[in-house]
């Protein structure tokens, strides 16, 4: 960031400094060549009253102009010139500016030298004896100005690059410096450029979740692990009376319990590292289905729950594993959540520019006021705490995330008053 800003600040001042070169040499350049013209006209002007009012003395008259002198006949045939001899100059009856001057009584034009770089200025006017007066002035081209001007410019050049990439330093460490010594922990309490409170917002918002996980990922540990070493603690003191049996069976259950959260957490934070295996294949939705249904089919069966499938094959391009994972956890809770001969339909359906999944159960149905919330982590519905339903709290966000992970949606709504039905919609 530092090397952009930096980049971006010295480069800005040396195009800047090379466009305002050229504007003013260009703007001087122009000016310089009216003001000789301009010039050159007033001299031809006072040269042509001169010899209108006494010619033979004209042609006496020695002069020390800067500018070439040349009178010329109204043939072409060049009578005097104050710098060469006339005879050695041939016929100027064709050129533009002697031409104008007969027809208009002036005429100018400029010739271009490329060899010697240089411009020539020529004014005409007629004088009253039908004779044709010439001055001319010969001046750099733009080209040659700019070349002449080089070195001063390159020096100019150097002393600006060097002022701006000291500016560019001071000012690259002014913006960077808060940036470096933001304070990660307490994000909102940096007082810094209003352009980054959407990123420190977003910080502070990970921080508590991350916070609030930790703090629910010991507590939900706790608990099984309090009745665990409870039960045992009565066991090796021997004061477990008849209870032996039931005693044993606590203790395994709740480390089963133990183990599911594990499970759970590792998956969650798997999919949080992007840790997963991400082979995106094309897969058909439909088999991640039925082979979910065929795993689901004995735990449906103790809990008295119909499981019945009506997707169609739909193929798609996804993460196999993780869409499995998504569709499990929802199937387990439509039958988990769900009365006794309940049902559970799943079906999957290509539309237009999405597919679209839904599992749909005629159970105990989420209520409106749970509906935001049990995609959060650990967050269990008072319904399932007091039907003592076995769960972590941490199927919803798994599920969550694997939609997330494919840029899909996921929306909870009411089925058949009572039940729940989960639809998730994933871009093709
Ligand atoms: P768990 O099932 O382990 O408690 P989940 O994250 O899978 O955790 O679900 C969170 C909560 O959402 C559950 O405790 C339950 O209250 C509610 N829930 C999820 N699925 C359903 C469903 N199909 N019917 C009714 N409630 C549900």
């Amino acid at each position: 960031m530092k090397k952009k800003i930096f980049q971006s600040i010295a480069i800005t001042s040396i195009v800047l400094v090379a466009i305002s070169y050229f504007l003013c040499t260009f703007i001087i350049y122009n000016d310089l060549t009216s003001a000789t013209k301009k010039t050159l006209q007033e001299e031809t002007l006072s040269l042509s009253s001169y010899y209108n009012e006494n010619p033979s003395d004209f042609l006496n008259t020695k002069f020390y102009s800067e500018s070439r002198i040349t009178l010329i006949s109204t043939d072409g045939t060049v009578l005097l010139d104050s710098r060469y001899n006339p005879k050695t100059l041939e016929n100027h009856a064709h050129r533009p500016e002697i031409e104008t001057a007969i027809k208009n009584g002036s005429g100018d034009t400029s010739r271009y030298s490329d060899t010697l770089n240089e411009s020539t200025y020529y004014y005409a006017v007629l004088l009253n004896d039908g004779n044709i007066l010439r001055l001319s002035t010969t001046s750099e081209t733009l080209i040659s100005a700019l070349g002449s001007s080089l070195l001063p410019i390159i020096a100019i050049f150097t002393i600006v690059i060097i002022i701006s990439l000291i500016i560019a330093k001071i000012l690259t460490k002014k913006i960077v410096d808060p940036i470096n010594h933001l304070n990660i922990d307490v994000p909102l309490a940096n007082k810094t450029y209003p352009e980054l409170q959407p990123l420190l917002e977003n910080m502070n918002y990970h921080n508590k979740i991350r916070r609030e996980f930790s703090a629910n990922v010991s507590h939900e540990l706790k608990t099984p692990l309090t009745s665990i070493s409870g039960y045992a603690e009565i066991m090796a003191n021997n004061l477990q009376g008849d209870n032996t049996q039931e005693f044993s069976q606590k203790i395994v259950d709740e480390s089963k319990h133990l183990f599911r959260i594990i499970d759970d957490i590792i998956k969650l934070s798997k999919l949080d590292e992007g840790n997963v295996q991400l082979d995106f294949e094309t897969i058909d939705y439909q088999e991640v289905i039925q082979n979910v249904l065929r795993n689901l089919e004995t735990y449906a069966n103790q809990a008295n729950v119909f499981l019945v499938d009506e997707s169609v094959s739909v193929k798609g391009l996804a993460v196999r594993q993780i869409i499995y994972e998504v569709i499990y956890n929802l199937v387990q809770n439509a039958v988990k959540y769900n009365y006794p001969n309940g049902h559970v339909w799943v079906s999957v359906k290509d539309i237009n520019n999405y597919i679209e999944i839904t599992i749909k159960d005629d159970g105990i149905g989420v209520s409106e006021k749970d509906k935001d919330r049990i995609f959060e982590r650990f967050y269990r519905s008072d319904k399932s705490h007091n039907k003592q339903i076995e769960g972590t709290g941490l199927g919803l966000a798994i599920v969550k995330h694997g939609v997330d992970f494919h840029k899909g949606t996921i929306e909870v709504t009411n089925h058949l008053n009572h039940g729940t039905k989960f639809t998730i919609k994933f871009n093709k």
